[in-house]
């Protein structure tokens, strides 16, 4: 097989009308996805969309009923997943109890059939690689959660695999950890080059580490784009939804206006399609105009329902005066000359045209 990022060939996998059911249950329902040599791809959807059966299928543990699966030029659907050149962070880590960090390391090298001395150097460049030099001697169980999980990361890259697959690898970390996890584990992949497919169903986590996010829904594919692509140009209602917070509001549409209520919003693109069209409002792009409206600048009116104060932002719940409750979030700059709005006080949004988007009901 060819080799991987050891010799800075990473390689491009290719995921072609895949199907893998459970009984009568869909995990993967028709997914193609091709995933480019050294990119990080996340797959991104709620608990039971398929991510891990999508997951199982790159790295040999489940075999799907149709679709083929190559990387590289090779098929690789019908090879044990040691023959795959795959290296796999599993959810729960799955670390050897009874051996130590380094043999953890070293047991898929020698599964390669690797000499003692190689297998000696690599777990040491790993354990540096992963921040837990000096190491090597300890026994998994005296580790914090961070350190277990660098243990299984290291144990996945230390054969220096084609592709790093990783399913829901910071879940068992709190939350500063994984924040921090993700920037690191972003900045490991850009060092080895690796390709890299993770899972996660958290979706900050899905656009602070990845190139591109596929986004599962029961099995289908809904969305594969650059997390700035999902995050302004959602293609539906379900990835609006799913990623950052959104409000909709029914709107007819005619030309480039939509019409919602009294007022009349300029749209930056033309919709091909004008029947039952939302409104997409993302909370943080509606901002409070006291007053003076800039020209070339949509107008929401509305009435403050509540104002709650998140620390870095304030969450306003606004009823607009075409009957529609949605929230508006206003970054903590002193919230303003006028400080923080009073619930039951008037309020007036402005909106860019460029940050409307229309997407459809269903
Ligand atoms: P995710 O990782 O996104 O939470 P999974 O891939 O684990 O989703 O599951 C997708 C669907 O397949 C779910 O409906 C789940 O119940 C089902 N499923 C997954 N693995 C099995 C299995 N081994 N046996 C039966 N059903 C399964
Ligand atoms: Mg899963």
């Amino acid at each position: 097989m060819e080799r991987g990022a050891a010799t800075g060939r990473a390689l491009p996998v290719k995921i072609s009308h895949v199907v893998k059911r459970y009984g009568s249950v869909r995990a993967i329902d028709d997914v193609s996805l091709s995933v480019s040599a050294g990119e990080f791809v996340t797959l991104l959807g709620p608990s039971g969309s398929g991510k891990t059966s999508l997951l199982m299928t790159i790295a040999g543990f489940a075999r799907p009923e149709a679709g083929s699966i190559k990387v590289g030029e090779n098929e690789i659907v019908r090879l044990p997943p040691h023959k795959r050149d795959i290296g796999m962070v599993f959810q729960n880590y799955a670390l050897f109890p009874h051996m130590n960090v380094g043999e953890n390391i070293a047991y898929p090298l020698r599964l390669r059939g690797v000499g003692k001395t190689e297998v000696a150097e690599k777990v040491a460049r790993t354990l540096d690689l992963v921040q837990l030099s000096g190491y090597a001697e300890r026994r998994v169980d005296a580790l914090s959660g961070g350190q277990r999980q660098r243990v299984a990361l290291a144990r996945a890259i230390a054969f220096e695999p084609g592709i790093l697959l990783m399913d829901e690898p910071l879940s068992a970390l709190d939350k500063q950890l994984r924040e921090r996890m993700q920037v690191e584990i972003r900045r490991l992949h850009d060092r080895l080059g690796t390709t890299t497919i993770a899972v996660t169903h958290d979706q900050r986590e899905a656009l602070t580490m990845s190139d591109r996010v596929a986004v599962l829904h029961q099995g289908r594919l809904m969305q594969f784009d650059t997390p700035r692509q999902l995050y302004e140009r959602p293609c539906s209602r379900f990835v609006a939804e799913f990623i950052g917070e959104s409000n909709f509001v029914p709107v007819s549409v005619t030309g480039g206006v939509a019409r919602y209520g009294d007022l009349a919003l300029q749209l930056a693109e033309i919709p091909s399609n004008t029947v039952n069209q939302l409104l997409l409002l993302r909370p943080e792009k509606l901002v409070p105009l006291n007053g003076t409206i800039p020209g070339g600048i949509n107008r929401l009116v509305g009435i403050v329902v509540d104002a709650i104060f998140q620390g870095d932002s304030l969450l306003l719940s606004v009823r607009l005066s075409g009957g529609h409750e949605i929230s508006a979030r206003l970054p903590n700059r002193r919230f303003g000359e006028h400080g923080i709005p009073a619930p039951g006080s008037s309020i007036e949004f402005g909106l860019a045209p460029e940050d409307t988007l229309l997407v459809a009901e269903a």
